[in-house]
């Protein structure tokens, strides 16, 4: 025989290509997801056994297929999203490829229901190992429903490669969350193993969020919007005080389509740097929007990563995006003292940013400009490449007409390129000065450049939560043991609960024993801990404990350091003396965030002189 060459048998050849979209029971999850949501369902609802590897299903009542249309999806390459190449440049739905329910049907044994609104009578179809088992017209509900069950039956090789359950259900959640975050006006429900997971009835974005992504999140997003000739950005990015040591809550659309981009995340880190720790991770969900033909989607099969035709532009606009957010909702709180003199004498000055301010304070003029095809270049050339790209410097070459809100902007903008850097750097605390106490609550520190106002409350806050994390993390405060231990009786729950604590109270200095069923010894506490306070203190961290877990969703530990945090903090009442408002000025300064207690309010303000000579018209 001198030629070898065959052609491979379909079901083979559907196979090897399946192994590009279908790897796991989560590949399903997406693309039968996908489809649901161009099939334009506004109900999806997925339901999973065994991790998927018994079923994934998912039921939609979106527009159903005809009978001829129901046989023909399983083909490959069969779609009804693109007739023609150049429609690869104007893709507006999720799915294109055409491979997904082929590849499927390849590598499992899928039932298919589905029927068209104005039809009596649906579809029904089995398929397994591309051969159609069954098809014959049914009753059912006006939709569609895909069931996939037994993944891999016929291929054992890659059924062995399957993670553990655990493992693929989490991949599964991660699909649902991505399809669910991008479509908030569809109602969506996830159930596994008969137990319902998610029940996310149609509602805003934040909501949405707040839905999959946790309760905490409730006053802890930041609303990020831009919206210019060449691109839309929408969407939200946590404040600092919720970044996480793990990387995760992040997510970018782009058109909808969920995308991984180290490049855009680059971007974004950029925009905090200096708000969080180096090793932590800001949560955000950014949705970017352009036009099609400013992309290219069929880069990779299962569509993850794209291409932009000029990343550079989207790089900077969701830097500079992200940026504007978080200086609107005013993280430094400098910020409003860098205004010109003009505005010093306008509300700005007195009162954070209102609402309204916000909104006129939009950089929208600013990046029309910047955007209008001939100039987007611009951007570049100034600029020399985003590494460098500082939105400062083009404010400062931007010369609009000098409309009052423009100006306030464009000092704003340059305020927080500038300040970040500044603020630990410039600003010195001069330690002969006395700082000055007012009403027990406020302390005035003298420094190189004009003056602060902590707060007493809020920095003691900032000084204590970086003390306890430190402790959690390795080096335990110390403990004063007392000479004549405490007891403390707490109820049945309560006692659980404290068990629970005990090994991390002991980093944060409280030592216990337990004594009985729901009695401790109190053998020490941390220094701060008046004698005679113990037992009270113990419970008040109780108290703030389950606070903590009534209203957020925190980690065990965080929700501990933050209730040691109120507890042990200096209250507003207490009178000072100078050396302990300087140490803790001191330690205000050392801490990783000195701009801002836990809570994410302000832990001080500035005042420069200049602005102060500024305000005295000098
Ligand atoms: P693609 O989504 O890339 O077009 P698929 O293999 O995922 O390819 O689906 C093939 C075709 O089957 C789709 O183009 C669509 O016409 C039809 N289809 C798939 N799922 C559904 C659904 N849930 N409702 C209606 N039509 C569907
Ligand atoms: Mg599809």
């Amino acid at each position: 025989m001198i030629d070898i060459i065959q052609l491979l048998p379909d079901n083979i050849a559907n196979q090897i290509a399946a192994g590009e979209v279908i790897q796991r029971p989560g590949s399903a999850v997406k693309e039968l997801l996908e489809n649901a949501v161009d099939a334009g369902a506004t109900n999806i609802k997925l339901i999973i056994l065994d991790a998927g590897k018994a079923l994934v299903q998912v039921i939609d009542n979106g527009k159903g297929m005809s009978e001829l249309d129901a046989r023909m999806c399983f083909e490959r390459h069969a779609t009804s999203k693109i007739t023609n190449i150049d429609d690869l440049f104007r893709i507006k739905t999720m799915g294109f490829r055409g491979e997904a329910l082929a590849s499927i049907a390849a590598v499992a044994q899928v039932e298919l229901k589905t029927r068209k609104k104005d039809h009596d009578l649906g579809t029904y179809i089995e398929i397994e190992n591309s051969v159609v088992k069954v098809q014959e017209p049914c009753a059912c509900n006006e939709g569609t429903s895909i069931a996939m069950k037994n993944l891999f039956f016929n291929v054992p090789a890659r059924r062995n490669f399957l993670k553990t359950n655990t493992a693929e259900f989490r991949h599964i959640l991660d699909e649902f969350i991505r399809v669910a975050l991008a479509f908030p006006d569809i109602f969506f429900s996830l159930t596994n193993n008969s137990q319902q997971v998610f029940h996310l009835e149609r509602g805003s974005l934040k909501n949405r969020i707040i839905q999959l992504l946790g309760n905490h999140y409730n006053t802890k997003l930041v609303n990020v919007e831009e919206d210019t000739d060449y691109l839309k950005i929408v969407g939200f990015v946590g404040k600092p005080d919720v970044a996480k040591k793990t990387r995760g809550e992040q997510y970018f659309f782009v058109n909808n389509r969920f995308i991984k981009s180290a490049y855009l995340n680059h971007a974004v880190m950029n925009a905090y740097q200096d708000l969080i720790a180096p090793d932590s991770f800001p949560m955000y969900v950014i949705f970017i929007d352009l036009d099609p033909s400013f992309l290219d989607i069929n880069v990779h099969p299962t569509k993850q990563e794209i291409k932009f035709e000029d990343e550079k532009i989207v790089y900077a606009f969701v830097q500079s995006a992200v940026k504007h957010a978080l200086a609107q909702y005013s993280i430094t709180p400098a910020l409003n003292f860098e205004l010109d003199s003009a505005i010093q004498q306008t509300d700005a000055v007195s009162k954070p940013f209102t609402e309204a301010q916000k909104e006129s304070a939009t950089f929208t003029s600013l990046f029309k400009t910047f955007t209008q095809a001939n100039q987007a270049h611009a951007i570049e050339s100034s600029a020399g490449g985003y590494k460098s790209a500082s939105f400062g410097n083009h404010f400062q070459a931007y010369q609009p007409e000098k409309v009052a809100i423009d100006a306030q902007v464009t000092q704003q903008g340059e305020a927080f390129e500038s300040n970040l850097s500044k603020l630990k750097s410039g600003l010195q605390l001069l330690p002969d000065k006395i700082p000055i106490q007012l009403h027990l609550t406020f302390i005035v520190v003298e420094t190189n450049r004009g003056f602060i106002i902590m707060h007493q409350q809020l920095a003691h806050e900032r000084v204590l939560y970086d003390q306890l994390y430190k402790a959690m993390n390795g080096s335990a405060i110390a403990s004063q043991q007392s000479l004549f231990p405490t007891t403390c009786e707490l109820s049945l729950s309560d006692a659980l609960l404290l068990k629970e604590l005990m090994p991390d109270l002991q980093y944060a200095g409280y030592l216990l024993e337990l004594f009985g069923n729901n009695c401790f010894i109190i053998r020490g506490t941390p220094a701060d801990v008046g004698e005679g306070n113990e037992k009270l203190t113990i419970e008040k961290i109780l108290e703030q404990y389950k606070h903590f877990s009534n209203e957020y969703s925190f980690p065990k530990r965080e929700k501990l350091i933050r209730s040691l945090v109120s507890q042990q903090s200096i209250k507003s009442g207490k009178m000072l003396t100078p050396m302990e408002m300087l140490l803790l000025a001191e330690q205000l300064f050392a801490s990783s965030q000195p701009n801002s207690a836990p809570s994410g309010a302000p832990a001080y303000l500035e005042f420069k002189n200049e602005y102060l000579l500024d305000m005295f018209h000098q």
